[in-house]
């Protein structure tokens, strides 16, 4: 085995901090590791991650809001023999800087343009550039069935039809709907004016972002165009893809190796852990149907209509120290409770702190964990003001009188993220109040 160690400088447990693989992250249940992927990978390669989260961590495993696997449960000794388990494995690693692209992509026949030949020269082009902060990301969204829209980025490019042909608007910071517009570009121009963006970023310092260049420039006033990655996708060429993932995104080793095995066992040959903590599988359709069915039937969420879909849980405790609640736990009550709450059109976001970890962004609804109970916020992040803080044992009670309002307010054509918008935070807070001495 490679005599690898880390220097404790690489155990980074920075808030913000962001794993890698050789640079895992100390968390409640040990140290967290990341292997981001740019392309796809066989079920048996998934597997042998299993394997190794099993011998080298406490056999965890995450995927996370943006698609990255993550091995949890390392030791300082485990952590780096896992990094050079995983390296002999031949993955397709990323390594440096995030450029992200839809998971059909290339395999869309819907997209406008493939945006994997800009991303891989960004790519190359920001080996270069030294001093971005470490989240840093780019996405590159070439169109068609399934976006990144909703995924926070620093820099943008996004396909669009023109008279002339394909154009890239380039957007910063934000998600799609509240980034700032840059510019439209050719290819060319798309990829040396990230780049020179970058160079500028780099300039400025570690804590620089894409938003601080946005300072100023319009908004990005689109619609939404996230579509959840759980169901069956048709592709080109006759290939379908299977969406599928665990519940809040985490699972047990032996459960994903039951599922490779399976889709191994029905002839699909390669599988990408995706955005909204998915796993695509690719292959003919009657494969891909089989697979839903065995995965729904193995408690695995294989369409958008699952209430869990609707959820962004932090693994909470007891595998995270920081944590003052189980959100998993709370999480799958609230979705068998309250499922005409979560009808898709917000995330739920159930935190153990207010780090919240699983869901950086303002949401309709986040339930967080305190020292004295469980903090409501509406509108906002978990680490915002709540509108209520009620204790551990009024938690269910208090959720079903929100799910009841919004039930009995509802107008004729409104989702529950606007009714709850509409409703504010004082209905809201008077609701959770009801009937109480
Ligand atoms: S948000 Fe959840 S996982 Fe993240 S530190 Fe807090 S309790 Fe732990």
């Amino acid at each position: 085995m490679t005599a690898l160690s880390f220097d404790r400088s690489t155990l980074d447990m920075r808030r913000g901090a962001c794993p890698a693989l050789s640079a895992p992250m100390m968390t409640g249940d040990g140290l967290l590791a990341r292997v981001a992927l740019t392309d796809a990978i066989a079920p048996a390669q998934l597997s042998e991650l299993c394997r190794l989260a099993r011998r080298h961590g406490n056999g965890i495993l995450d995927i996370s809001a943006r698609g990255n696997l993550q091995i949890r449960g390392l030791s300082e000794a485990s952590a780096p023999v896992l990094d050079a388990d995983v390296r002999a494995l031949n993955l397709p690693l990323r390594e440096g800087l995030a450029v992200e692209t839809p998971p059909l992509a290339g395999m869309d026949k819907t997209e406008i343009a493939d945006p994997r030949p800009i991303a891989e020269a960004i790519r190359q082009g920001a080996r270069e550039i030294v001093g971005l902060a470490p989240k840093m990301s780019v996405v590159v969204d070439g169109g068609g069935q399934l976006r990144l829209s909703a995924l926070l980025a620093d820099i943008r490019l996004v396909a669009i039809s023109t008279g002339e042909g394909t154009r890239w608007t380039l957007l910063l910071g934000g998600t799609e709907t509240t980034s700032r517009i840059f510019n439209v570009l050719r290819e060319t121009d798309a990829i040396s004016t990230t780049l020179e963006l970058l160079r500028k970023l780099a300039v400025m310092g570690t804590r620089a972002r894409g938003r601080d260049l946005a300072v100023g420039l319009s908004k990005n006033d689109g619609v939404n165009h996230a579509a959840s990655p759980f169901g069956t996708f048709h592709l080109s060429n006759n290939l379908f893809a299977a969406g599928t993932g665990p519940a809040f995104g985490q699972a047990g080793a032996e459960d994903l190796i039951a599922l490779c095995d399976e889709a191994e066992r029905l002839g699909i040959q390669s599988l990408k852990p995706a955005f909204d903590h998915s796993l695509l599988f690719f292959g003919p359709q009657t494969a891909c149907e089989a697979l839903t069915a065995f995965a729904r039937s193995n408690g695995f969420v294989t369409s958008p209509s699952d209430a869990r879909s609707a959820i962004a849980a932090c693994s909470g405790s007891p595998a995270c120290n920081s944590a003052a609640i189980a959100t998993q736990e709370l999480a799958a009550k609230t979705a068998e409770e309250c499922g005409d709450l979560l009808d898709g059109s917000f995330k739920l976001h159930v935190t153990g702190c207010p780090k919240g970890c699983a869901h950086p962004q303002p949401s309709a609804l986040a339930l967080c964990g305190t020292a004295a109970g469980l903090s409501l916020i509406a509108q906002g992040k978990a680490s915002d003001e709540p509108f209520a803080s009620v204790a551990f044992a009024d938690t269910n009670n208090s959720l079903r009188r929100i799910a009841d309002l919004v039930r009995n307010e509802r107008q004729a054509g409104e989702n529950s993220a606007a009714c709850l918008a509409r409703l504010g935070p004082r209905r809201l807070a008077a609701a959770v109040m009801s009937g109480r001495p």
